[in-house]
């Protein structure tokens, strides 16, 4: 048994799966906390702690899209370096949410601009306001209504606003050449979504919202996802989408049924499970529950 195996066995094995951590995994095998993954165009995405970051390297130079941590995009940032020697031109971000926005600061002084949708910004200065900490934040210098383009090298960035879905200001973010799709996080795969209320999310919204992307990107289309279940991919297909969509129907569907048998909410949100199957499992289905007795104005 070689020196590594070994260590695998009696800190993995013997001491047993609770004690493995990325962190700790980084530190016994003196590895990266963070994995880095080149797609294809120059798209790769970064993981570490948060929604997923996609980086876009060209001629031109750097272009992010969302930013976890600061401690993740100082990460993020040194690796970059060490294959480019351009600057950063945009740092994008899906939503306002801090595991998407909090590591911004990391790209003051360095990004040219910082882009995101118009309700993107609303949520963040509400956010940072009500926690004190507008300084720590980074707030977009462009933003939109509908669509922004931008150019780096070959590669057109295009952002699009679809409708209220998981906040009322998530972009889905195309690298059009590339035919990759950041999705934020309107796509959890295989995982019960955050459904953030208090920043204007809508299910009902986000189900007609998964359906107007699978229609307006194609078959090809490579797409990455804010957050996935233990043991799935945060890169999918079309079909990901499509099942996503399904879910929350179900999931919309299941509640509109207990409103109408008379349920009330606080009896809905303790439920522990669907009445449908599902590929979406694991803990989290409260705040679905939650969500959806909201939006849905159950008593
Ligand atoms: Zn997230
Ligand atoms: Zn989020």
């Amino acid at each position: 048994m070689n020196r590594r195996k070994f260590i695998q066995n009696t800190a993995l094995g013997t001491a047993g799966a609770a004690l493995f951590s990325p962190q700790l995994f980084a530190q016994l095998f003196n590895k990266d906390p963070f994995e880095m993954r080149e797609l294809r165009g120059g798209v790769g995405i970064f993981t570490e702690r948060g929604g997923t970051i996609a980086y876009l390297q060209t001629k031109d130079g750097i272009s992010v899209v969302d930013t976890q941590f600061p401690d993740q995009s100082n990460h993020l940032i040194e690796a970059l370096k060490k294959t480019s020697s351009k600057p950063f031109k945009h740092v994008i971000n899906t939503h306002h949410h801090g595991d998407h926005t909090s590591g911004n600061i990391a790209f003051k002084g360095l990004a040219e601009h910082f882009v995101a949708h118009e309700n993107s910004k609303k949520n963040q200065l509400a956010n940072a306001e009500k926690s004190n900490s507008v300084d720590k934040n980074v707030f977009p210098d462009i933003t939109f209504a509908d669509s922004w383009k931008g150019k780096s090298g070959k590669e057109t960035i295009k952002m699009h606003y679809l409708g209220a879905g998981h906040t009322d200001g998530d972009s889905f973010v195309h690298f059009e050449k590339a035919n990759i799709v950041h999705t934020g996080d309107m796509l959890f795969n295989r995982r019960h979504p955050y459904i953030d209320r208090s920043a204007g999310a809508s299910v009902v919204s986000w189900i007609d919202v998964l359906e107007k992307a699978a229609n307006k990107f194609d078959s090809e289309t490579l797409y990455v996802f804010g957050h996935s279940g233990d043991g799935f991919d945060i890169t999918g297909k079309k079909a990901d989408l499509m099942a996503f969509r399904t879910y929350l129907q179900q999931a919309h569907d299941f509640v509109a049924k207990q409103k109408a048998a008379g349920k009330s909410a606080a009896e809905i949100t303790e439920i522990k499970e669907f009445d449908f199957k599902s590929e979406w499992q694991g803990d989290g289905i409260k705040r679905v529950l939650s969500a959806l007795v909201d939006e849905l104005g159950v008593q």
